[in-house]
């Protein structure tokens, strides 16, 4: 299975990418999990992208296009991968095209921008493996710390609510018309967000038929 994920900062890619790398036994690929990890370490490519991820902006097309491309080249997504957060420009999409990246499906996690405003508060994400918890809905099992691997909970820089109105701005007018761009393909399909992490996987594995 090649996948895109699709959907708004906060629609709970993350989350399900998580799942469904699990269950399907592929990589998930998190162009915003990679920028993370090379700001925090400084490299060319994290100073490069430090400001546009911290103003809730997108990182150019051609830095995402190289992380992709060397990323999709490891021996791990031979069979199959989830992309969560990328492409998310058309220019992107069609640059993955170009190099020849197959898709079997784009899914599109449906949600409104209230929602996510108000989600976005509570979110709290590992510093060390950047999982995401949920104070209320998907709350770790010790206050503050990641379940996964011990590393300590923080709020990212870009969770605040006006860098969050700003990325979905951005997601509007950048990313959305990605689901036109899929569709024409014969490639998307749509799930609309649940009340519980469990019932939107479930209405993802109904789409999916895994
Ligand atoms: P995410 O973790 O997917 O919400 O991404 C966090 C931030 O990383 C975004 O707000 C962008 O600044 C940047 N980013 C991640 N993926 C992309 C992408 N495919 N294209 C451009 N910017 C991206």
């Amino acid at each position: 299975m090649r996948l895109i994920l699709l959907g708004a900062p906060g629609a709970g890619k993350g989350t399900q990418a998580d799942i469904l790398s699990a269950t399907l036994n592929i990589p998930t690929i998190s162009t915003g999990n990679i920028l993370r990890a090379a700001m925090s370490e400084g490299t060319p490519t994290g100073l490069k992208a430090k400001e546009y991820v911290e103003s809730g902006k997108l990182v150019p097309d051609d830095v995402i296009i190289d992380i992709i491309r060397e990323r999709l080249a490891k021996d791990d997504c031979a069979n199959g991968y989830i992309l969560d957060g990328v492409p998310r420009t058309i220019p992107q999409a069609e640059a993955m095209e170009a190099m020849g990246i197959e898709i079997d499906k784009a899914l599109s996690i449906e949600i409104e921008d209230e929602t996510i405003v108000q989600r976005m508060s509570g979110r709290r994400t590992c510093k060390n493996c950047s999982r995401t918890f949920h104070v209320v809905s998907n709350p770790p099992k010790v206050e503050g710390i990641c379940d996964f691997c011990g590393g300590e909970l923080g709020i990212r820089k870009d969770d605040t609510a006006e860098t969050v109105r700003a990325r979905l701005k951005t997601y509007h007018r950048e990313t959305e018309p990605l689901k036109a761009f899929y569709e024409q393909r014969g490639k998307l399909v749509k799930v609309d967000n649940q009340p519980t992490i469990e019932a939107t996987t479930a209405e993802i594995k109904k789409v999916l038929e895994i």
